[in-house]
């Protein structure tokens, strides 16, 4: 990215005018602590036991110290927020340390997330509290092993300060712990980048980023001019495509799918007030600030991905000849989403192929969860050992959460039960391979609320305890693992209220 203008001049708080980005140094804190790191990202990264257990370790990652070779820098990027033109926003509070080529020759950029203040912090402080930064770091992890295309974490660092933050219900400014997540991708460019060039009507800019992108994040893309933009612009839409499928598959809702939170190599990116959807429903969102619009619920995400496609097509028309190709190219999402989202309907219910029927039958499945206030998660894990010769409803009684609600549905469950085993009975696939086959779509474990929530309070005594448990069940969530069904339970009664809010 070093190839593009910067504006060295210019300090933290100083706002940008035109650069796409800006060197900027992480502000050094207190007492930088490593709390948890991911072994998967630190092997990947090259990094050993002792690298990783040494004081410089949690002093560089905690943004008191660089690397030989780093050469910090923050981003610029525009957005659009809630379905408007937001501005300028860029990094304000994170700061790349540099890009790292390891042993096999992956390229990959390390990010330092709440480092400080940048030129793009506006009126913020550029710090991240404990609370959010557990909250990605285990998220990003916990997407990595359940197989949804994601930007990754390294390491979560105390720093030893406090961060100022306003409560939401008493308006008084609380003093919370300050953490640093260092996140690890291929890139951390975002359809917002793409769009505030093109809002300045930076046209020359725009093309040299769009290059860039090409370059550096696209490889093995071949050809050039036009076509190669058209190539590139489509795939970016059946990367956000499958993507998206994957959230749906596992009951991932991202909650703020601003331009600006959108990944241009489809990665799920930026983990603020995401949630995960216990009983099934399309309408909940885990953004208390989207309740009243809920554009970002779970079911809406397959179209609000391809909005923000339609708004990075607009920027991108600049620098196209024409619109056919970006039509295109979100024809491609429309073509990849339907296909994809077919081949999660086969996979997690266990069907060697999936016909126009099934897509019924899933949609009826779904209304039934709706209805019933079926959990999600357990619902799909049970669904595996159905034995379509004898389907027996009580194999889900551990998948509701009301008594009264589970009464009135166990007709229509016996009804759905006989449908899909019939359908079953249709196919020739064996039966261990339709189990081995839906295990891996339907995960055993995600990142309940509840249990994010659980190692959060914990960790904020001082336990970390709750943080690495919860890693490290989240590093093999398809399978059974003994002694932790814990990890597996519904939401109880007492996590309700946190849940969010729902359209029903
Ligand atoms: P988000 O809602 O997390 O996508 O953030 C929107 C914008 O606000 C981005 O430009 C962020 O960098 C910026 N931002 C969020 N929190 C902070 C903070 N504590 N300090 C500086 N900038 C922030
Ligand atoms: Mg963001
Ligand atoms: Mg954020």
């Amino acid at each position: 990215i070093r190839d593009l203008p910067g504006d060295s001049e210019a300090g933290p708080g100083v706002r940008q005018v035109q650069a796409a980005w800006s060197p900027v140094e992480p502000t050094p804190v207190a007492a930088p602590r490593l709390l948890a790191y991911s072994p998967e990202m630190a092997r990947t990264l090259g990094f050993s036991d002792a690298d990783v257990a040494s004081p410089e370790f949690a002093q560089v990652f905690g943004g008191n110290a660089l690397l030989p070779g780093m050469q910090p820098f923050a981003v610029n990027y525009g957005g659009h927020q809630f379905g408007h033109w937001a501005g300028q926003l860029g990094d304000g509070r994170a700061i790349t340390l540099g890009e790292m080529v390891n042993a096999t020759g992956e390229r990959w950029e390390l990010q330092l997330k709440g480092a400080g203040l940048t030129p793009y912090s506006r009126s913020a402080d550029g710090r991240a509290v404990l609370r959010s930064s557990i909250r990605e770091f285990l998220c990003s992890e916990a997407m990595h092993h359940l197989g949804v295309p994601t930007t990754r974490a390294l390491s979560l660092v105390g720093t030893g300060e406090l961060v100022e933050r306003d409560m939401f219900y008493d308006g008084h400014p609380e003093l919370e712990p300050g953490a640093v997540v260092c996140r690890v991708a291929p890139s951390f460019l975002r359809f917002g980048n793409f769009e505030l060039p093109a809002s300045r009507g930076d046209v020359d800019l725009l093309r040299r980023l769009v290059d860039f992108c090409i370059r550096r994040d696209y490889p093995r893309l071949r050809g050039e001019g036009q076509a190669l933009y058209a190539e590139w612009f489509a795939q970016v839409c059946e990367r956000t495509a499958l993507m998206v499928s994957h959230w749906m598959r596992v009951g991932f809702v991202h909650g703020v799918m601003n331009t600006d939170n959108m990944s241009i190599l489809g990665l799920t990116i930026d983990y603020g007030p995401y949630g995960w959807i216990d009983n099934f429903d399309p309408g909940w969102t885990p953004n208390t600030t989207d309740r009243h619009q809920r554009r970002y619920r779970f079911g809406q995400q397959p179209q609000v991905a391809y909005w923000n496609l339609g708004r990075l097509a607009g920027a991108l028309s600049l620098v196209f000849d024409g619109v056919e190709d970006l039509q295109e190219g979100l024809r491609r999402y429309v073509a990849a989403y339907t296909a994809a989202d077919r081949d999660q309907i086969a996979r997690k219910l266990g069907l060697d192929e999936c016909r126009d029927e099934d897509v019924g039958l899933m949609q009826a499945l779904q209304d039934l969860m709706v209805d019933a206030e079926i959990d999600m998660t357990l619902f799909f894990r049970a669904l595996a050992d159905v034995d379509p010769d004898a389907p027996d409803p009580n194999l889900f009684a551990d998948s509701f959460y009301d008594e009264a609600k589970r009464e009135t549905a166990m007709p229509q469950l016996q009804e759905w039960l006989s449908l899909y085993a019939a359908r079953l009975l249709q196919q020739d696939l064996p039966e261990s391979l339709r189990r081995e086959t839906m295990n891996a779509a339907n995960p055993r474990y995600v990142l309940r609320n509840y249990l994010a929530q659980q190692a959060i309070d914990r960790a904020t005594q001082g336990d970390l305890a709750g943080v690495n448990d919860l890693l490290d069940v989240m590093r093999r969530p398809y399978e059974d693992q003994p002694g932790r069904e814990a990890y597996a339970a519904r939401r109880p009664d007492w996590a309700r209220s946190r849940a969010g809010c729902s359209m029903l």
